[in-house]
C-alpha cells in the first residue's frame, strides 16, 4: 500500500473517538501486558476482564508469580481453560527472576526465548509494554488485513502467515505504535466482524480492496471434530471426597477419579458434553462404592474446602451439580 500515512491517520482518528477502554490499556507494566496477553490467548476480553483483575490482585508482580505454589497458579486459572498457559507463564515468571533479574527483558529475540511466549505474544509486549514500532497479526489483524489486501491465501498456512506478518509490518507507524496496533485489534473486533461486516462505516473503506468480505480470511479445511467418552467415578464418605491429580490434559490440578473399564449406561449419575481443541469430548460420572479410607495417602479432600483447590471446570460443575 501507497498510502500507508492515510490509512494509519484515519484508523487513529476513528480510535480516538472509538477505541474500547480495556484495563490492561492504562498500563506499560510488562508484567500486567503480559499477564492480558496470556489470557487473551483463546479467550473472549469479556471473560478475561474478571480474571485479569484479580489476577494482579494475586499475583501483582514477576516475584510474586516465580514465589507461588503450582497449585495455587492453576486455582486462579480455573475456568480459563488452557491450563498449559498458566504453567508457562508460571515458568516465565522464575525464568524473569532467576535469569533476568526480576527485569523482564525488551528484547524481543529474548522475550521469544520464555516459555510459552511465541511471536504475536512477544511483539505484544515489545509494542504495548515498550512502544516499540513492530507489528502484531492475531485474530483480529489477520481478519482485517486479509480483507484490505484481499488476500487469499490461507491464512493459518506458512506463506498465509508471512505474507499479513509483511502486511503488518509495512503499515505500523514509527510514531504511536501501541495506539495503531491498538486501534487495529479494535477494527477486527467491532467494525470488520467475521460476519456482517460494518464497511459503511468503517474508516478505512476507502483502502479496503475486499470484493466479497464475508469470504475472507480464507482457512484451511479444519480437522474433523473426534468424539471422545469419558468415564469418571463420584466416591464420597462422609464429609469427604476422592479425588485424583491429572497427569494429563490438566496435569497438576485434581479430578475426579478416572474409571478404565465398561460401565452399564444406567449406572450413569451425571453426563455433560464439553469442547476440548478438536474432541468433543462426553464426560460421564459414575457412582462407586466408598473406598476403605484406612489408606491416608488417599487424596480425600474435606468438600467444605473444594473450592480452595485448583479443578477444571468441567469436573467442579459435575461435582457441583451432584453435590447438590
Ligand atoms: S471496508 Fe469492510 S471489509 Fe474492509 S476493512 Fe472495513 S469493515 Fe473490513
Amino acid at each position: 500500500m501507497t498510502t500507508n500515512r492515510p490509512f494509519q491517520r484515519a484508523l487513529l482518528n476513528w480510535y480516538r473517538q472509538n477505541g474500547r477502554s480495556l484495563p490492561w490499556r492504562t498500563t506499560r507494566n510488562p508484567y500486567a501486558v503480559l499477564v492480558s496477553e496470556i489470557m487473551l490467548q483463546q479467550t473472549q476480553v469479556v471473560t478475561v476482564l474478571p480474571y485479569y483483575k484479580n489476577w494482579l490482585r494475586r499475583f501483582p508482580t514477576f516475584a510474586a508469580l516465580a514465589r507461588a505454589s503450582e497449585s495455587d497458579v492453576l486455582h486462579a486459572w480455573q475456568g480459563l481453560g488452557y491450563y498449559t498457559r498458566a504453567r508457562n507463564f508460571h515458568a516465565a515468571a522464575k525464568l524473569v527472576m532467576n535469569q533476568h533479574r526480576g527485569r523482564f527483558p525488551r528484547d524481543l529475540g529474548q522475550i521469544e526465548k520464555l516459555p510459552g511466549i511465541g511471536k504475536y505474544t512477544a511483539h505484544a509486549i515489545g509494542t504495548f509494554a515498550f512502544d516499540q514500532s513492530v507489528p502484531i497479526v492475531e485474530a483480529n489483524v489477520s481478519r482485517v488485513l486479509s480483507r484490505v489486501f484481499n488476500s487469499r491465501i490461507p491464512i493459518d498456512s506458512t506463506e498465509g502467515r508471512r505474507v499479513l506478518w509483511d502486511h503488518a509490518g509495512r503499515l505500523v507507524p514509527a510514531k504511536s505504535p501501541a495506539r495503531y496496533n491498538s486501534a487495529l485489534l479494535d477494527l477486527g473486533a467491532l467494525i470488520c466482524l467475521p460476519r456482517n461486516p460494518k464497511c459503511h462505516v468503517c474508516p478505512v473503506k476507502r483502502f479496503c480492496r475486499a470484493k466479497n468480505p464475508e469470504s475472507l480470511p480464507i482457512k484451511r479445511a479444519r480437522p474433523a471434530v473426534k468424539e471422545l467418552t469419558e468415564n469418571h467415578a463420584l466416591i464420597i464418605r462422609e464429609d469427604k471426597i476422592l479425588l485424583e491429580k491429572s497427569a494429563d490434559r490438566w496435569l497438576g490440578m485434581w479430578i475426579l477419579p478416572p474409571l478404565n473399564r465398561h460401565w452399564k449406561d444406567d449406572a450413569i449419575i451425571y453426563e455433560t458434553v464439553f469442547p476440548f481443541t478438536n474432541h468433543r469430548v462426553t464426560l460421564r460420572i459414575f457412582r462407586r462404592r466408598r473406598r476403605k479410607i484406612e489408606d491416608r495417602r488417599e487424596p480425600w479432600f474435606s468438600i467444605r474446602d473444594l473450592d480452595s483447590i485448583p479443578i477444571p471446570s468441567p469436573h467442579r460443575r459435575a461435582i457441583t451439580a451432584l453435590l447438590n
